[in-house]
């Protein structure tokens, strides 16, 4: 019986650790692009029954290839991770924290309106100007961010599907990061 038991627990962990890495991003910590898009889902259709607010962030270091270039991969990945953490410690815990892929991450806000969301994205571009990682040869490397602001399109309770929902969301706040991008870096866009 004792030997059943230890056996179980021990799968049952096996599958929860399988589970954690599953959802994921082995650099950062952070969750991966497979669990943000199942949370931007959950999230959009529960913010639709309950009519509250949800809004996104989208957000990507600024000429990360010349930090790259002038500094190395390696180090390019301590930045990739710093800002990782940096988001990670000025949102909240209700707030979800995922890494795109390359240099591009997300940060979905439930119960946040549009000013709100703002704040927090300009908090952590602020912060952002006050860290630097070292470099390989003890450079002190410091780098900027562009950031996009949307949110949960009003649209929701009526004819769209959640997919659509999820992608005009998604879409609406990639268009301010290209904007926040074209006027210079280093700034917010809120979408239109
Ligand atoms: P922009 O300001 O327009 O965003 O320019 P950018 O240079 O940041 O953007 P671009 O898309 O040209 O370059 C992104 C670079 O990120 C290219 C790619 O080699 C690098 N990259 C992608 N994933 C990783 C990674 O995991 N680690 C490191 N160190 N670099 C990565
Ligand atoms: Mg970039
Ligand atoms: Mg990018």
């Amino acid at each position: 019986m004792l030997v059943f038991s230890w056996s179980y627990y021990h799968r049952y962990n096996l599958l929860l650790a399988l589970e954690k890495s599953s959802q994921t991003d082995p650099l950062t910590g952070v969750a991966n692009r497979r669990y943000f898009d199942s949370k931007l889902k959950s999230e959009a259709s529960r913010s639709a029954r309950s009519s509250s607010d949800c809004a996104l962030i989208l957000l990507d270091i600024d000429h990360f290839k010349r930090i790259n270039d002038t500094f190395g991969h390696p180090t390019g990945d301590r930045v990739i991770c710093a800002l990782a953490d940096l988001c990670v410690n000025q949102s909240r815990e209700i707030d979800l924290v995922a890494r795109l892929g390359g240099e591009e991450f997300a940060v979905i806000l439930p119960d946040t309106n549009i000013t709100d969301a703002k704040n927090l994205a300009e908090r952590i571009r602020k912060h952002v100007e006050d860290i630097s990682v070292t470099g390989d040869a003890g450079e002190i490397v410091k780098w900027t961010i562009s950031l996009g602001v949307s949110s949960l399109p009003e649209s929701r309770s009526s004819r769209y599907t959640t997919e659509i929902v999820m992608e005009m969301f998604i879409k609406k706040a990639d268009n301010a990061l290209y904007e926040a991008k074209k006027k210079g870096r280093n700034q917010t866009v809120l979408s239109q």
